[in-house]
C-alpha cells in the first residue's frame, strides 16, 4: 500500500493551521532533542516564529543508551508543550516509545515519532495504525529501506495513511561520525513510496559543524523536508548537544534550505 505502484500521486499531509507535509513545499521541523523547561519552549518556539518555521521537534520520553541518563519530562512536560505550542499555531512532533503512551499522548499531539529503535517494535506499529494523528518513522539504526517501508506498511495497512518517513543515518563501520547519513535512502524511498521522506542530518552525522552540510544535501537529494536539532544553549542541552545547532547557525541553515529548495 505504500508503495507507487499502488499508488503513483505522492501522499501530501494535512497538519491543520497551513502546515502540510509532502510534495509542493519544504516542511521544516526545528528543536530540542529533549523538552527540558517552560522557558527552554517558550524561547524555542520563539526562534522557530522568527523563521516562519511551524513544525517543532523535542523527545518527552527519551530513549537514551544509558538508564542514567535524563529520560524526558513525560507526560506533564508534553502537556505544557502542547498547550504552549497550540497558543502560537506551531505544531508537535515527539516520539512515542510504547504501546501504552499512544492513548495517553493522541490529543497532545500533532505527529508521533517513531524512532530508530522503534522501527520494527510491530505492536508499536499496530497500534499507531488504529489512530487518526501523523506518524513519523524514523529508519531504524540498522535497518534497511526494504524494513522501513514494511514498517510503514504496518501502519498504512492498520488504517492509517499520514506517515512519513525519515532517514536518520544507519550504523556502519565508519566511527568519524556518530551514524552514516545515507542519502541514497532518500530518491530510492521517493522511487518506491508516495509518503514523504524527510532527513534527520542531526543524528545522521551528529556532528554539529556538520549538520548544515547534510541538511542541504538532503533538499538537494530530493528530501520533502528536514527535521534537526536547535537549541539556545546546544552546550548546555540535556541530550545530544554536541549535534545541535544554536539559533544563529539555525536561522542560517533555514534561510539556506530555503534558497536550496527554490532551486531543484
Ligand atoms: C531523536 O529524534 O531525538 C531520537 C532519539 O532519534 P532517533 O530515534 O533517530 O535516534
Ligand atoms: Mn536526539
Amino acid at each position: 500500500l505504500v508503495s507507487r505502484k499502488w499508488r503513483v500521486r505522492p501522499t501530501v499531509l494535512d497538519l491543520g493551521d497551513g502546515v502540510r507535509v509532502g510534495e509542493g513545499a519544504l516542511t521544516l521541523a526545528a528543536g530540542p532533542c529533549s523538552i527540558e523547561s517552560e522557558a527552554q519552549m517558550e524561547l524555542i518556539m520563539q526562534h522557530l516564529l522568527d523563521n516562519n518555521v511551524r513544525i517543532m521537534r523535542g523527545g518527552v520520553f527519551k530513549p537514551r543508551s544509558s538508564p542514567y541518563s535524563f529520560r524526558g519530562l513525560g507526560m506533564d512536560g508534553l502537556k505544557l508543550f502542547h498547550q504552549m505550542a497550540r497558543a502560537r499555531g506551531i505544531k508537535i512532533i515527539t516520539e512515542v516509545m510504547q504501546v501504552s503512551q499512544v492513548e495517553e499522548m493522541h490529543d497532545y499531539v500533532d505527529v508521533f515519532q517513531v524512532g530508530a529503535r522503534n522501527t520494527q517494535n510491530f505492536n508499536l506499529l499496530d497500534a499507531l495504525g488504529g489512530v487518526d494523528k501523523p506518524v513519523m518513522i524514523k529508519r531504524g539504526i540498522s535497518g534497511t529501506l526494504e524494513e522501513l517501508l514494511s514498517s510503514a506498511e504496518y501502519v498504512f495497512s492498520g488504517g492509517n495513511e499520514k506517515l512519513i518517513l525519515c532517514e536518520r543515518g544507519i550504523r556502519t563501520f565508519e566511527t568519524a561520525s556518530r551514524n552514516t547519513l545515507d542519502l541514497n535512502a532518500v530518491p530510492i524511498l521517493k522511487e518506491k513510496t508516495h509518503l514523504p521522506v524527510i532527513v534527520d542530518p542531526s543524528h545522521g552525522i551528529g556532528i554539529r559543524e556538520y549538520v548544515p552540510t547534510m541538511a542541504l544535501a538532503g533538499v538537494m537529494a530530493g528530501a520533502d523536508g528536514i527535521i534537526y536539532e536547535a537549541h539556545e544553549k546546544p552546550e548546555e542541552a540535556a541530550s545530544d548537544g554536541a549535534q545541535t545547532l544554536n539559533f544563529q547557525e539555525s536561522s542560517r541553515l533555514i534561510r539556506n534550505l530555503r534558497k536550496v529548495y527554490a532551486l531543484r
